[in-house]
């Protein structure tokens, strides 16, 4: 079928344009070397004008068209990764089983430029970065997923256009580790966020997204201490105690009846996390390295700084994500704009604290991967990266989303940073009438 109306259109195209009369179009099959013949006549062109009638409609509609009762047309379409069509069946039959039509990985580098006076510029198809008394190096945009411009780098106007072209994400990180924004060109359908804003007006949707959320970090984190207890002389019994206080918590975070109250259930749950912690640090650790408490702006401790670096490292993904899908960063439904920070990505970053950043920073810190003299800058009250600090950090990080991991509620497999992307078109299938499978990520 539509194939058809695709060779009727092409028909009424020549007919057009070329002021001639075509009376047939024809479609060969390779595959199966089939030749099939389109009659092109009134009822054909009736056929292309009521199908460009409908493509109107559609595009005018604020809702989004039910997926196809034909499964097999799906795992062709190119359209698949963006439609989510095995997942909207999930939603509505949760017996259904999935198959991956979203890739389960995304190979392209994330590009860090680090040393200040580094220019990046474009050279015909190829990405150009030229680092002080340095050879320089070009890269293919194919090959490019995300370039983070860290401290005062600079990018030439003509890399943003290619980079804006080439969907090339380009995100910008402070010399102190802030996050500070994400080059925006707003490619995604204003339907969207017309739907985002619509749902996100509700306060009790809201309130109900956000209890999906804290829910989902609380056992997260609960989890990671649960893994943390095992061989545990003296600190078992701290944890032991700070994993059941925790699970009470989560018993109320249903009843809460405002977002002001869960985030009282919220700031219970991090303060016996955060207390706890410590208890997972190996006997071997330097002292240096220890953690106390959680403390941010700036960081006091070298613990501390890499978990606020991460956490830069993982808003800026979860930026990329939210831009690539095309919502509204600025409109979240539990974090309030009050920081620099976009609340949508403050939101969806609580899925990912715990098991990209708390779990790789504490299995560095008690391999002992750090170096407290060359890996840090101390202030007087404030501990920063260096350079070879941050470097190891964002080897770290990046690895760990190498790591494949198998979605709970999908059941298949795929990459940490194929998750960012999945897990913000989740959200989205929330407000679209196929809610359910969002918020769901807690690591086993
Ligand atoms: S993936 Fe979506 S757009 Fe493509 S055929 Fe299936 S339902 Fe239609």
């Amino acid at each position: 079928m539509r194939e058809r109306i695709q060779i009727l259109a092409y028909c009424c195209l020549l007919e057009s344009a070329l002021n001639i009369t075509v009376k047939e179009g024809r479609i060969r099959y390779h595959a199966d070397n089939v030749l099939i013949k389109v009659p092109f006549d009134d009822a054909g062109r009736e056929a292309v004008k009521a199908a460009i009638k409908q493509a109107r409609e559609l595009r005018n509609s604020l809702h989004r068209p039910p997926v196809t009762d034909n499964e097999r047309l799906c795992a062709r379409c190119s359209l698949a990764p963006v439609c989510l069509p095995e997942e909207a069946r999930l939603a509505h039959n949760r017996e259904w089983q999935p198959i991956r039509l979203f890739p389960e990985d995304d190979e392209r580098e994330i590009i860090h430029i680090l040393e200040p006076g580094t220019s990046v510029g474009r050279t015909g198809e190829q990405i150009k970065i030229t680092r002080r008394n340095q050879p320089v190096e070009t890269i293919p945009a194919q090959r490019i997923g995300q370039i983070v411009m860290h401290s005062f780098s600079q990018m030439s106007t003509q890399a943003l256009h290619f980079c804006a072209a080439q969907n090339i994400g380009v995100h910008l990180i402070s010399g102190g580790g802030r996050y500070v924004g994400s080059f925006d060109t707003r490619t995604g359908s204003i339907q969207r966020r017309i739907r985002q804003y619509a749902a996100l007006s509700n306060p009790e949707t809201c309130l109900e997204f956000a209890k999906k959320l804290v829910t989902c970090r609380g056992q997260g984190q609960r989890k990671f201490l649960m893994r943390g207890r095992r061989g545990k002389g003296e600190g078992a019994e701290k944890l032991e105690w700070a994993i059941a206080q925790i699970q009470r918590v989560l018993k109320q975070i249903p009843k809460a009846k405002s977002l002001a109250s869960l985030l009282g259930f919220e700031g219970n749950i991090a303060g016996l996390y955060f207390g706890a912690l410590p208890a997972l640090i190996s006997e071997t650790v330097p002292k240096e390295m220890g953690f106390s408490d959680r403390n941010r702006r700036p960081p006091k401790d070298r613990f501390n700084c890499l978990i606020s670096a991460g956490y830069s490292l993982l808003i800026k993904d979860i930026m990329n994500g939210i831009l690539t899908v095309g919502l509204e960063p600025a409109l979240g439904f539990y974090h309030q704009p009050r920081t620099q920070a976009p609340p949508l990505a403050l939101d969806l970053m609580e899925i990912f604290r715990v098991p990209l950043v708390d779990m790789a920073v504490m299995a560095s810190v008690n391999r002992n991967q750090w170096d407290v003299k060359a890996d840090f800058d101390l202030g007087k009250d404030q501990v920063w990266l260096s350079e070879s600090g941050w470097r190891k950090l964002i080897d770290i990080y990046e690895k760990r989303k190498q790591e494949t991991w198998k979605h709970p509620v999908t059941n298949y497999s795929l990459t940490y940073r194929r998750l960012f992307e999945l897990e913000v078109r989740l959200l989205e299938k929330e407000w679209c009438g196929e809610g359910g499978l969002f918020g769901h990520l807690v690591v086993r």
